[in-house]
This record gives C-alpha cells, sequence and structure tokens, in this order.
C-alpha cells in the first residue's frame, strides 16, 4: 500500500440511510442478529442519542466497530424564518452544500412538516419556482428522514410533529426507493411512529411509480392536478404528456382502492384566468366522478418573476361551491407563513443570492422559543 493509499479515509456509512429491513441486512452482514436494528432505531430515533458509546446495550466490539466505520449525519440547518403565525421554513444544507427547504406548519390539532425529497426538480410544472432552479440530485434516505430527525430536534418533545406531507422540494416518486426508506422510518413505531394516514406522498402523477408504491409503502397520495383536461395540464404540469389524465385517474382508482384514506386528496392550484372558470370546475367535477377524491384547492403563491397572478378568492369560493354541489369535498388551503417568502423554493433561492449578506444564520447559536 502506498502512502496516498493508505492516508485515504473509508467513507463511513451514514446509519439513517436505512429503514428497519435494511439495518437488519447490516447488521446480520456483520454477524449480529436482526434485532440489533430496532435497538438502535430506538437510540437515534426515540432517544436522540447519536453517540455510540452510549448505547450500552450494544455490545463493546459492535460499538467500536460503529465508532470505527459508521456516523449519524443530518443536513445542518443554515436558515431559519418564523413567520407570525408560527409557520417556519429552514433551509438545510446538505454534506455537500446543496440546500433544500423544510417547513413546519403548525395547526390547533396538528403540527405538521413538509418535506423535500430532491434538490431541485426536473418537472419543469410553469407555476412552481423549485422548477426555476432545475434539477440538480436526488436526496438520500438519510436527507430526506434527516430533515425530520433534524426539525423535531429543533422544536423540542413540546412541539410535536404529528403529519409529514412530502410537499417540498422535488418530485418524490422519482426518487422512489430513498423516499420509501424515508416513509418507512416516519411511520417505524421504533422511529417516529406515525400512523399511515399521517404520511403524505404528493406526486404530479408518475403514474408507474404510483402503480408500484402501493405495494411497498402504504400512505397517503396527494396528486398535484391543476387543470381537468390534457390540453390545459400539458403546459401547466408537463409530465402529463407522457402520463396522460386518462393514465393518472386509473392509477388513482387503483391506489385508494387500497390506499389508507380509501380517497386520493386532488391538489389544484387556482391561477386567475387559467385554470379557474366555473367551466373547468364543472370539467374537474366530471373528471373525478369516478375516483374516490378530496379537493384542495390551493391560492398561487407568486414569486419573483412568476407568469400568473392568484385567483381572486370570490373565484376561488364559486369554484369551491360548484365541486360542492357535485358532491366533492373542497377545502380552500389557508395561506400560511405569508410574512416569510412561503412559496416552494424560495428560501432557497434566497440564501443562494444573499449568502454573503449574512444570512446565513447558526441554528445553534439561536433560541427556538419563539416557535
Ligand atoms: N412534486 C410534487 C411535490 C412538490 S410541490 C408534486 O407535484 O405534487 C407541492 C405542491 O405545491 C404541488 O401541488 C405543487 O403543484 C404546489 N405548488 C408549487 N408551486 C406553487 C405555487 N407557487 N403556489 C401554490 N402551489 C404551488
Amino acid at each position: 500500500m502506498n502512502s496516498a493509499t493508505a492516508s485515504v479515509k473509508p467513507t463511513l456509512i451514514n446509519l439513517l440511510d436505512f429503514d428497519r429491513k435494511g439495518l437488519q441486512v447490516f447488521f446480520v452482514g456483520l454477524g449480529e442478529k436482526p434485532f440489533r436494528a430496532t435497538q438502535l432505531l430506538k437510540w437515534i430515533y426515540q432517544e436522540g442519542v447519536v453517540d455510540f458509546e452510549v448505547m450500552t446495550n450494544l455490545s463493546k466490539s459492535l460499538r467500536q466497530y460503529l465508532k470505527d466505520n459508521c456516523h449519524i449525519q443530518t443536513p445542518e440547518i443554515v436558515a431559519e424564518q418564523l413567520a407570525s403565525d408560527g409557520t417556519c421554513k429552514w433551509a438545510m444544507q446538505t454534506h455537500c452544500g446543496n440546500k433544500v427547504e423544510t417547513v413546519y406548519i403548525p395547526e390547533e390539532r396538528r403540527a405538521t412538516l413538509c418535506i423535500s425529497s430532491q434538490v431541485g426538480c426536473a418537472l419543469a410544472c410553469s407555476f412552481c419556482s423549485t422548477a426555476q432552479q432545475g434539477f440538480n440530485r436526488n436526496l438520500s434516505t438519510a436527507e430526506v428522514i434527516g430533515q425530520l430527525y433534524l426539525a423535531q430536534q429543533r422544536l423540542g418533545p413540546e412541539h410535536r410533529i404529528t403529519n409529514v406531507v412530502m410537499m417540498g422540494m422535488g418530485e418524490p416518486l422519482l426518487n422512489f426507493d430513498n423516499v420509501v426508506a424515508a416513509m418507512n422510518l416516519m411511520m417505524d413505531d421504533f422511529a417516529f411512529g406515525l400512523s399511515k394516514r399521517r404520511v403524505t406522498i404528493s406526486t404530479s402523477g408518475v403514474v408507474p411509480a404510483m402503480h408500484r408504491l402501493h405495494d411497498v409503502c402504504d400512505v397517503s397520495m396527494a396528486v398535484s392536478l391543476h387543470a381537468p383536461n390534457d390540453e390545459l395540464r400539458n403546459q401547466l404540469v408537463p409530465i402529463n404528456i407522457k402520463y396522460p389524465l386518462a393514465e393518472l385517474m386509473d392509477a388513482c382508482r387503483a391506489y385508494a382502492q387500497n390506499g389508507p384514506r380509501k380517497h386520493i386528496t386532488f391538489e389544484y392550484v387556482m391561477l386567475d384566468g387559467i385554470n379557474d372558470s366555473p367551466q373547468d370546475a364543472k370539467m374537474l367535477a366530471k373528471l373525478l366522478k369516478t375516483v374516490p377524491s378530496k379537493v384542495n384547492l390551493i391560492p398561487f403563491n407568486p414569486f419573483p418573476q412568476s407568469q400568473y397572478r392568484c385567483s381572486e378568492m370570490a373565484t376561488i369560493l364559486k369554484f369551491r361551491d360548484i365541486l360542492h354541489n357535485a358532491g366533492i369535498v373542497t377545502t380552500i388551503r389557508k395561506t400560511r407563513g405569508e410574512d416569510i417568502d412561503a412559496a416552494c423554493g424560495q428560501l432557497v433561492g434566497q440564501v443562494q443570492d444573499k449568502s454573503r449578506r449574512h444570512l446565513k444564520l447558526q441554528a445553534a447559536r439561536t433560541t427556538p422559543h419563539a416557535i
């Protein structure tokens, strides 16, 4: 071995990259019993312990092996914005310098964390600010679950996160394996123990992955619909060209039959003069007639360079009433975090722009009392 090779440190294994099954395979590969997996999960996710020395129900030699070869690495919070309504948005930086967003939305009876699945996004939805950044890479399982781990740590036990939505940056179904492993951890009783009704994956309609999902991971499903016909949806959500509405609706019907909620939530962003007419609402009601559905109307969140305006509230209400009258449960998403940059992708854009203007906050130095 020459000296250059000798000095290369072996890459450490990040144990946040494994769900329970993955950890069992890992431990069995080391000649250990599979139950080591649940012991480790409890230490990490329930006790918040990342120092292997403290994990005293593991043998001394196993602890030493883990110390030499593994680590528990989350992304790092590099910016934090707290809105007056309690919504909190973080820019989280991965070890290689990429930044993604995570948003905490407290409500009366639940507290939801919105998690990112990719750095940027490849899907080019015309109204989305993440789309403007283009696609960089998939997040690892550790980087997905690390957002929940870090957010819960930052908030403290008195602000328990009760729901997770995969509605941050990226298309989660295009990062299938890593997102599924992370969602398994969210629902694992030895990790976060959230019920499958409280974990929601949001997709723009990656049809083959929707079919695959219900075989491997039983979570609630939201579909970003945004248009009642192919012509308009091709423009707003271009993945529709590949997987048009007829195929998407088939996948929704199949998922709803087996899914934990027995219905699909359809997200519909309200764009002034684009998709918000009474005719659009009627067409939407017709499209959804044969799918167990709920509709969530989302007021468009403008961002610099966006070519759209949000529909008037009167138009949104009228749209909702038409759907209601057709028997479809329809909600209007409450706008949260209005005094911070709430639209998807905006905080990261700002951090990138202003990093030289001392925007970076050291999370450890600020106190979480206001959250
Ligand atoms: N790629 C996934 C998840 C990320 S986007 C998906 O498409 O579902 C989460 C939701 O926010 C989607 O419904 C998306 O269409 C919507 N969204 C994106 N940009 C928005 C904006 N500027 N205003 C309102 N909703 C937006």
